[in-house]
């Protein structure tokens, strides 16, 4: 048999798949989606969760409000339309890498059950990894890192998440990290130790 008849897939063949990013970069390529409230912990958990995988020898990279909603959705605002808007662009981004065998470390508040459905539909179930960083109320609001629950509670802004906006909590998260009493260290292992067994090859 010649070259051209065992071809059965010639387009694949020629193709640079996933796979073989993947084996480059000698990691198995996920998408971790970091939800939780303003506060709770998902961007310092992102940082130094990145910074971390970084030193073991694995290549991911954050997305966040900041280099997101700063850049690519800087169009969009707040209506319901706009926020389903970001999340479908930055799951379209997430894929984009993952296809690429990068792990990308998403952190987005993504306060409803349906918005997540929707970025895990984009994403494909199978790579994509629900992490709750739980932190009650009471404790991002003592934090409260950017002023941002004091301005809610004077009711400068409107619709903030956990004060005049719902959180729904996922009910079946993949991991769920309970920052409370953890440090932050503590809680970038958590996730570490959960992911490695995934992303190793
Ligand atoms: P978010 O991105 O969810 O809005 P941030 O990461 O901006 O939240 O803020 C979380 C704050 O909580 C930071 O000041 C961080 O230092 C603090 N913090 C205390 N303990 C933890 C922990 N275990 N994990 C993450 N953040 C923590």
């Amino acid at each position: 048999m010649n070259n051209k008849t065992n071809n059965i897939h010639p387009i694949f063949d020629r193709l640079l798949q996933r796979e073989d990013r993947e084996k480059r970069l000698g990691q198995k390529s996920k998408v971790l989606w970091l939800t939780g409230l303003s506060g709770s912990g998902k961007s310092t958990i992102a940082q130094a969760l990145e910074r971390k995988l970084y030193n073991e020898g694995f290549f991911a990279q954050v997305l966040d409000g900041d280099n997101i909603r700063a850049g690519i959705n800087n169009n969009l605002g707040f209506s319901l339309e706009d926020r389903n808007e970001n999340i479908r662009r930055i799951s379209e981004i997430a894929k984009l890498y993952l296809n690429s065998g990068v792990i990308t470390i998403n952190s987005f508040v993504s306060p409803t059950i349906e918005i997540r459905n929707y970025a895990k539909q984009i994403v494909g179930a199978s790579d994509f990894i629900e992490v709750f960083i739980n932190t009650p109320l009471h404790i991002c609001e003592q934090r409260d890192v950017k002023g941002l629950y004091k301005k809610a509670r004077a009711g400068e802004i409107k619709n903030f998440t956990g004060i005049d906006s719902p959180y729904e909590a996922p009910t079946k998260p993949d991991l769920e990290v309970l920052t409370e009493n953890q440090t932050v260290q503590e809680s970038v292992q958590v996730i570490y130790d959960y992911l490695i067994n995934i992303i190793k090859i």
